[in-house]
């Protein structure tokens, strides 16, 4: 096996990991490998904005309430307070190394969303502010000449030796590398694809937590899965995200019959947290035999929706849906893993030389539920955060000798398509919002009898993916048998 020596090891391009990427470069050579193209990731896609006590009504105390309250008494108040403080710094920085948040005659506009009792939103060109964020992270990582970035370099394990962390192994053009590094900082992003609904783009497919799980790594809150209340509902559309930017801004939701119905359900009504706005549209759904809602904008002006909204707009548009004149038809889809790999505020998990930051991680900031917007500070926070650990803490590179031990199978999995269709479904119907001791039970007799694909490391992208959707489909059930009680994300029906 090839292998490879640098000084910190960086998994996954989004926002997490090019963050943590600029703190290691400052301390010695750095990979950042990615298993797609650098931008493809979960923070492309966000679309609503980026949460940060900045505007003048606005204080850190009360975005620090907001989040507490969202998460539903579960979250860890530290690393909120971490969230909170350090966030305003972030994100001047980023300012200062280009970003352009949408501003009126020079001033910065912020937006309302759900569950948020300030206009605390930032956001570019209306709804592509992970767009923008991505743009200028790899902007700035391109203008770095000791971070190497790795394209279509898929992450199949890590190599944990006598406890302690000295790097992974790395697939590329069908050979599998040993990167052994210093440190290694896990940034892979969420799960979505886990489920058969999912705003998440393809590469969200659970392979940190799974690996992490594999190497011995704590788990915590997997069964918190947050589902967005709005993603499209139309025939041969993509589950495409229609933002909470867009009930902050006055849109509401309707029932099949055109009625408005989420102030029965909330006192909060639209604005209610994501949990209550998408139970309610199961419940409407469910009363109606629909198999969608509708989101209305239509009483906002046209010009200021297509200016205010540009790429909702267009999408729908593509799809015959005219956004400032018809009913947009949505119905929920998971969205955002609260769950993951557990972390101190430093980024630190429980294996020495191993840190994670970002959606693949658990700092306990999200509690049972994530306050809107909130992912993208955390994974500039903590990804900031975990890159400086990395850097006090790193492993002397001639220390570096673990046993290199990785099989790899030449054989592959039977009916790969169909395996990974009956995961994702099963999660859909036995997992999703709402959820009971029987469909979980259900859901883990059906995994157990796929368990043979978690047996090997495979040498295509495709079967390790199905191997690591399963494995975090697994975790997330046992967490979620084994919280008896409904709280914040997860409901039990018993
Ligand atoms: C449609 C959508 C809209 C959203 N809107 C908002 C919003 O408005 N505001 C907000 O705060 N949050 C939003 N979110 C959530 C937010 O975008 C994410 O939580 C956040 O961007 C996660 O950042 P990350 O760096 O942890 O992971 P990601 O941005 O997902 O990056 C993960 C990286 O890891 C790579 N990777 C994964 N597995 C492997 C592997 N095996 N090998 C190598 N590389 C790998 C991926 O290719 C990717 O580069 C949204 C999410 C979606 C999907």
């Amino acid at each position: 096996m090839i292998a490879e020596r640098v000084d910190f090891l960086v998994i996954g391009s989004g926002v997490a990991g090019l963050r943590a990427a600029f703190e290691a470069a400052e301390a010695g050579s750095v990979y950042v490998i990615t298993k797609d193209t650098l931008k493809e990731s979960s923070t492309e896609y966000a679309q609503g904005g980026v949460a940060v006590a900045l505007c003048d009504e606005d204080t850190i105390g009360i975005h620090f309430e907001d989040t507490i309250k969202a998460g539903d008494g579960l979250c860890i108040d530290e690393a909120v307070h971490t969230l909170v403080n350090e966030g305003p710094e972030r994100i001047m920085e980023l300012i200062s190394w280009g970003a352009e948040f949408d501003k009126s005659d020079s001033r910065l506009i912020f937006t309302l969303e759900a569950a948020h009792s300030r206009r605390r939103i930032l956001h570019a060109h209306g709804d592509s502010t992970g767009r923008e964020i991505e743009r200028v992270l790899i902007k700035k990582a391109m203008s770095m000449p000791q971070i190497k970035k790795y394209s279509f370099a898929y992450f199949l394990d890590l190599i944990v030796f006598d406890g302690q962390c000295y790097g992974a192994y790395m697939l590329r053009d069908g050979q599998v590398t040993a990167v052994l590094a210093g440190a290694t900082i896990l940034a892979t992003g969420g799960a979505g694809q886990v489920y058969s609904r999912t705003t998440n783009p393809q590469v969200a497919t659970g392979d940190g937590m799974a690996a992490a799980y594999r190497a011995g790594a704590e788990m915590s809150d997997m069964e918190f899965v947050q589902f967005h209340p709005t993603s499209l509902y139309a025939s041969g559309a993509p589950q495409f995200l229609i933002s909470e930017a867009l009930r902050g801004e006055g849109a509401v939701i309707r029932n099949i019959h055109k009625e408005k119905f989420m102030g029965l359900y909330h006192i909060d009504a639209e604005l209610a947290t994501r949990d209550v706005v998408a139970r309610a549209i199961v419940s409407e759904m469910t009363r109606t035999g629909s198999h969608y809602v509708y989101l209305d904008i239509t009483h906002l002006d046209k010009e200021y929706i297509k200016n205010r909204f540009p790429r909702i707009y267009k999408t729908c548009l593509k799809y015959d849906i005219d956004i400032t004149t018809e009913l947009i038809p949505v119905s929920p889809a998971a969205h955002y893993m609260m769950g993951g790999v557990m972390t101190d505020i430093d980024g630190r998990t429980n294996i020495k030389g191993l840190y994670a930051a970002g959606e693949v991680a658990c700092t306990g900031v999200h509690g049972a539920n994530r306050l809107a917007s909130n992912s993208l500070l955390e994974g500039l926070v903590f990804g900031a955060r975990a890159g400086s650990t990395a850097v006090k803490e790193q492993a002397d590179l001639k220390d570096i000798n673990p046993e290199l031990a990785l099989t790899v199978t030449q054989d592959h999995i039977e009916n790969p398509d169909e395996i990974r269709s009956t995961i994702r479904r099963v999660m859909w119907e036995k997992v999703g919002i709402i959820r009971s001791a029987a469909s979980l039970h259900e859901a883990l007799d059906v995994f157990t009898t796929l368990s043979h694909v978690t047996a090997h490391t495979y040498l295509t992208r495709y079967e390790n993916e199905i191997k690591n959707i399963l494995q975090t489909a697994q975790l997330i059930v046992q967490s979620a048998i084994e919280r008896k009680d409904s709280i914040g994300a997860h409901y039990r029906s018993d």
